[in-house]
């Protein structure tokens, strides 16, 4: 992404927590779960930005916070170079349009009973005034571009594999023709044998449209193949981030470290993938999130949260061992 593009959004300090349930009448209420801690990022006009991390690291909330599917508790979403105001019925209408999601699950997208062409015309009917005919002739393209036969527009949800619904699903979001997709494992539940075809599909339609793609997923090797930027996620926080290829070659941060090397061991589809509900409450305590699993934590580690900081041209990571690109500046100024 070059300085004068806008980015199409960006996410400024995005937190949430939770409320744990209370266990009964006489127990004192634990305090709030912050499951996203000061989120940002930014995603540049037709790129993909792939968010990674275990599963209850946050990526999920973080997705469905931009997704409006659950409120922050703070921060803000720049959408096309604007703050979003959802109180501005122009924007809301255009973000909702522009915005679309394809989950894990192609059944939560698909109504069983509704046949898949009213349910992929349903974005049309419900955001534009096309007449009938016309809204044919785009569910017919659509299905054509995701490579089913139009003719099976007719037919129900149960009719089709599950790939071919996550193909349905994809039709759906692509419908309004969207700035932004959120991907959230959207191959994860497929059967290895056509994972492939269907990030393909998701890979030939962003070139042919377009569009971004936030990609949440725990499968590296998709990530790797898919992403232009990653974003590592531990504990609610995004530990390190920068072009995926320079962090796959050179991963500084020790978590992130860690997760490629667990990832060359793990066979695919065996991890059980979640939402965030179940996040893993961030310390309380100072010092590093991860220091306590660290192999390289040393004393400081213990006593100071190390914050995001460029270590590298486009890198950064939350990590003591290394020196901000900054303050090396600033060093060699001074020698100089
Ligand atoms: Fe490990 Fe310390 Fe870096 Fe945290 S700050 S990742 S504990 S070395």
């Amino acid at each position: 992404m070059t300085d004068a593009e806008t980015p199409i959004l960006e996410v400024r300090g995005l937190t949430k927590s939770y409320a744990p349930r209370t266990t009964g009448w006489f127990t004192k209420p634990a305090p709030p779960t912050k499951v996203v801690d000061r989120v940002s990022f930014e995603i540049g006009s037709g790129r993909t930005l792939a968010l990674v991390g275990e599963s209850g690291c946050g990526k999920t909330t973080t997705a469905r916070m931009i997704l409006q599917l659950v409120t922050a508790d703070q921060g803000e979403l720049l959408f096309e170079g604007r703050p979003l105001d959802l109180k501005d019925r122009n924007m809301a209408r255009r973000y909702r349009e522009k915005v679309q999601a394809v989950f894990q699950d192609p059944w939560s997208a698909l109504n069983p009973r509704m046949r898949v062409g009213e349910a992929i015309a349903e974005p049309l009917r419900l955001n534009t005034s096309l007449d009938r005919g016309a809204i044919a002739k785009r569910v017919a393209e659509v299905l054509r571009d995701v490579g089913l036969d139009p003719a099976m527009a007719r037919n129900f949800p149960h009719e089709f594999s599950g790939g071919q619904r996550q193909r349905i699903a994809i039709a759906r979001a692509i419908i309004l023709r969207p700035a932004l997709i959120v991907l959230d494992e959207p191959v994860s539940a497929l059967d290895v044998s056509v994972r492939l075809q269907v990030v393909n599909l998701l890979v030939e339609a962003q070139k042919r449209l377009g569009m971004s793609y936030l990609l949440i997923s725990h499968d590296l090797a998709t990530v790797r193949y898919q992403a232009n930027d990653i974003a590592v996620m531990y504990r609610g926080a995004i530990v390190e981030d920068g072009p995926s290829e320079t962090v796959f070659e050179t991963p500084m941060h020790p978590y992130t470290q860690a997760l490629f090397e667990a990832a060359r061991f793990v066979q695919p589809g065996t991890e059980a993938e979640s939402d965030d509900t179940a996040d893993a409450a961030l310390p309380t305590k100072s010092g590093c999130s991860f220091a306590a699993r660290c192999p390289k934590a040393f004393a400081r580690c213990f006593s100071e949260a190390p914050s995001l900081r460029a270590v590298a041209p486009k890198q950064r990571t939350a990590c003591h061992l290394y020196e901000p690109l900054e303050s090396r500046a600033e060093t060699v100024s001074a020698v100089g």
